[in-house]
């Protein structure tokens, strides 16, 4: 059996290498290496392929979301709500640019936020809401848009694992993630689904002027060469991961397909435990692109299985191990412990098993196996 990766980056690049060489080599050769064409045609085939007016570039998906924020004007003091059980990087910008962090719980079967949650939390100061599409499938967004509507609340999606997922309406109309709220950041971080190889990052919206703004906001605050209108940030993608990427974005569905195909096997493995709860997804295509297979792990030592799976050569991850609200750079007085039952509980349960495009068949039944005889022992 070949050794089971995490992620495999390494097998996914062999197979498009003479691609991707030949045009990281084509831009070595322009010397284009900052804003060359292939940063613009990426982006142009961005935006096509998920159906967005603009795709902003930029250095990577942290910047992605503070640029996002700062595109909106929005000011210190600002409130601004998101899941208490995320990556670090959503609640890390919005303290970086002294707006305040608003954590609350999330959801117990999808992990994404609480929209009850949200609404508990709107104060006269709220003025915008970060749903993060957590582990691949997007958050409760109609719900989400209907409160940000009424409150008059910008949506800020953080898409970084997410990326190519469809979400659908009850009506049937069918988007792509992160095309849905006033804007979305993404992450082009490695093991991303679409990742590069070293950083990037970009921000989708379909609203022109907000556009604009943040175009500027990405380069100095320019919008005319050394005229500096607002206080601004560098943050660019390299012309030599963007050449990467165009590359990457064009087997995008083709990736997610197979990380489909690896859940699929994950689910019928697991389905007749009752001690292993597996990922719940909408009954629709495509909903979900399993940046992470995420299970619960009930009535048995999570963190034993942790070390269990280590032991055999199978590399695991427990995303995430402490909520947010916990951690003490956001620790904050206002908030309760009662709140947060979910998060709290999840973080003791929650083992998330490899996943990437080159998992075989061979490799799916070793994992599964030991799980299920841990789990069951
Ligand atoms: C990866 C990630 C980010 C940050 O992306 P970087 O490119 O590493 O800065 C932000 N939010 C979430 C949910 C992520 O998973």
């Amino acid at each position: 059996m070949k050794k089971i990766q995490m992620v495999d980056l390494k097998g996914q690049y062999s197979k498009i290498k003479a691609e991707v060489d030949s045009s990281v080599l084509e831009v070595l050769d322009s010397t284009a290496y900052i804003n060359g064409p292939k940063v613009h045609e990426f982006q142009k085939n961005l935006e096509a392929y998920l159906g967005v007016k603009h795709v902003i570039p930029c250095a990577n998906g942290t910047d992605a979301l503070q640029i996002a924020m700062m595109g909106l004007g929005l000011k210190p003091g600002d409130e601004v709500i998101t899941a208490d059980f995320t990556f670090a990087a959503t609640v890390e910008v919005i303290a970086l640019l002294q707006l305040t962090p608003v954590l609350v719980d999330v959801d117990p079967i999808t992990f994404n936020i609480d929209v009850d949650a949200i609404k508990k939390a709107i104060t006269p100061k709220t003025k915008a809401i970060v749903p993060v599409h957590l582990f691949g499938m997007c958050a409760n967004m109609e719900a989400i848009m209907e409160i940000a509507k009424e409150h008059n609340l910008y949506v800020i999606e953080d898409n970084a694992q997410a990326i190519g997922s469809t979400y659908t309406y009850s009506d049937g109309r069918k988007v792509k993630a992160g095309t849905i709220g006033d804007v979305a950041s993404t992450s082009f971080f490695p093991s991303k689904n679409l990742g590069c190889y070293g950083d990037g990052g970009a921000i989708f919206t379909n609203d022109d002027d907000l556009a604009h703004t943040i175009r500027g906001v990405v380069n100095h605050g320019m919008y005319e060469r050394y005229h500096h209108d607002v206080v601004g940030v560098n943050s660019r993608l390299d012309s030599i991961q963007a050449a990467i990427l165009d590359i990457k974005l064009k087997n995008l569905d083709r990736y997610n397909n197979a990380r489909l195909k690896a859940a699929n096997a994950y689910d019928d493995a697991f389905k007749d435990h009752d001690n292993i709860i597996t990922p719940y997804r909408e009954d629709v295509e495509n909903c979900h692109v399993f940046h992470q297979y995420t299970l619960k792990i009930l009535n048995a030592d999570r963190d034993a299985l942790v070390k269990h799976l280590n032991e055999q050569g199978i590399p695991c991850g427990v995303y995430y191990p402490i909520p947010l609200h916990l951690q003490k750079a956001y620790q904050d007085s206002r908030y309760n412990e009662a709140d947060f039952t979910v998060t709290n509980q999840l973080v003791k349960e929650v083992i998330s098993l490899p996943m990437h495009t080159e998992l075989d068949d061979e490799q799916i039944e070793f994992i599964t196996s030991t799980v299920i005889n841990f789990v069951n022992s």
